[in-house]
């Protein structure tokens, strides 16, 4: 794989053939914290998400005849694939979505893990026998959906595609992946590594394009019979509505605004170092950041001074230097996190840490926090989804719990504390699909995530993507002698 600095073309995935879109179009990718031209992409529109359908759909019978095992061995090899061409990989998400190498080269390792995960998975798919009466035998199978969509956001795209793809492909259906216009990059480059390993043409597809030209058809397809979307609420809601015109099965993994409990009984330099990873990874670009800070009175001014020293430490640089935080993904994602930084000071006044941009070429923003927040201000209710954390102070177990659930999302959530009792009445009670105790970001590929409330419905990871890709038929015959 070339790993040069100039921009070179990309291509869509269609039934094994990377081919230019049938309008000839391209687009550009921009590198953020340069502004440079990284890739000019073939541009799919309905046209192209059709034939790339029709070889899904052709694909089909085939791939989810195929021995289990025999696709949890191309799985495996697509791992290692992914896995040989890590750094590569990893730069290549770094120019196109700005993040730090050392978590794109994460990123392409939790991919090549998926793949690796559901490999394993792939022959442990089965159904169950249910006793009724002597008379009867009945069993359940799991099959297949068919034709998968997999609609990808910017913020994680390796990871995403294989959390995705990966799940899809090891239950026997078919995939069409159409990343986000931002960063379609890796996709492109793994679609092609897939086909290299001899996953057979067109059991993965991949069609870079726009929300509207390319993934509108995608979802309202009547040939696709699931699609999976992560992304934003209002996108979530338009991809679901379509969808259900054809009655398609659909999941959504959406965005959060995720509340982080510091007890006064925790150990403060481990909570800081959470608390930083769960607002400042990736830019503060993370479905599950934890960009609520719930914190108690007792250890407010003690947290908030280890948190302000820890940040002065931290450097912001083009991510090919490694830094700890890169640039935001693109200039229209800068509009709407520095206005947020508007709106924070209007609301908060002037925040204890960053609140501005760097004046230099890139989409680069400060971590920056807010203290003296309100659960009800728009910095503590809307996501953000940029390195902006808001400081909210409470006194008792109760008003935590309130505060945590005073939310329309409820992706994740986590808690700091020494109490285990006190942890665990915090998992009962939080209204959220994960929660991290003593740790953000805890959990892996094994572990289901998704979304409660407006974050969204259906899992993905763990076995719990076997169901979402899977459907159940219930076999029962009568055996009675007759
Ligand atoms: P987005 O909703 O703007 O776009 C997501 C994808 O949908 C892109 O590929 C986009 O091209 C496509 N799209 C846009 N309009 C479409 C349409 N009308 N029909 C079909 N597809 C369309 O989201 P984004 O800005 O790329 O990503 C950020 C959001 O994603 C945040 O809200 C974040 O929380 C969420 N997210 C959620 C998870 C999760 O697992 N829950 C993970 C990552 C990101």
């Amino acid at each position: 794989m070339e790993t040069e600095t100039e921009s070179r073309t990309y291509d869509l995935l269609i039934d094994g053939e990377l081919v230019p879109a049938a309008a000839g179009e391209r687009f550009q990718t921009l590198n953020p914290a340069t502004e440079e031209a990284v890739g000019a992409v073939a541009r799919a529109r309905e046209a192209d998400v059709d034939r790339a359908v029709t070889a899904a759909n052709d694909a089909f019978d085939d791939w989810s005849s195929t021995p289990p095992q025999e696709r949890g061995r191309l799985l495996d090899d697509l791992a290692e694939a992914i896995r040989a061409q890590q750094e590569s990989l990893a730069l290549l998400e770094t120019r196109d979505n700005g993040k730090p190498l050392s978590h794109a080269r994460a990123d392409v390792e939790t991919c090549a893990r998926y793949f690796e995960y559901y490999a394993g998975v792939a022959d442990k798919v089965h159904g169950d026998s249910i006793p009724l009466t002597d008379d009867y035998v009945d069993y359940t199978v799991r099959e297949p959906l068919g034709v998968t969509a997999q609609i990808i956001p910017w913020n994680l795209p390796t990871n995403i595609f294989g959390r995705s793809v990966a799940p899809a492909l090891a239950t026997g259906n078919t995939a069409v992946v159409k990343p986000a216009e931002q960063t379609p990059l890796t996709a492109v480059e793994i679609g092609r590594l897939a086909t290299e390993v001899g996953i057979p043409d067109g059991v993965l597809n991949v069609v870079p394009g726009f929300g509207a030209e390319a993934g509108a058809p995608l979802s309202a397809h009547p040939d696709v019979d699931g699609v999976s979307f992560t992304g934003s609420v209002p996108t979530g809601i338009e991809v679901g509505k379509s969808a259900l015109e054809n009655v398609t099965n659909v999941h959504l993994e959406l965005g959060g605004k995720s509340p982080n409990v510091v007890w006064p009984d925790a150990d403060i330099d481990s909570a800081v170092d959470s608390t930083m990873t769960g607002i400042f990874a990736n830019a503060g670009q993370v479905c599950s950041a934890g960009s609520r800070l719930l914190v108690h009175e007792d250890v407010k001014d003690e947290f908030l001074d280890v948190l302000t020293d820890r940040i002065e430490e931290m450097t912001l640089d083009n991510g090919e230097t490694d830094p700890d935080m890169g640039p935001l993904v693109s200039e229209e994602h800068f509009e709407k996190v520095t206005n947020y930084l508007e709106i924070g000071r209007a609301e908060a006044g002037e925040p204890l840490v960053g609140g501005d941009a760097l004046d230099r070429d890139g989409y680069f923003v400060e971590p920056t926090v807010f203290t003296g927040v309100d659960n009800d201000m728009r910095i503590a209710q809307e996501e953000i989804f940029g390195p902006v954390l808001s400081v909210i102070e409470f006194s008792t177990e109760a008003e935590a719990i309130e505060l945590a659930n005073d939310v329309d999302y409820g992706l994740v959530a986590g808690i700091h504390t020494q109490n285990m009792g006190r942890a665990h009445r915090f998992a009962r009670d939080v209204r959220a699909g994960q929660v991290y105790i003593n740790e953000w970001f805890a959990g892996g590929e094994e572990t289901p995530f998704g979304g409660f409330k407006e974050s969204g419905f259906g899992r993905e990871k763990g076995l719990a993507a076997v169901d979402a890709y899977t459907q159940v038929k219930n076999v029962c015959a009568d055996i009675s002698p007759k």
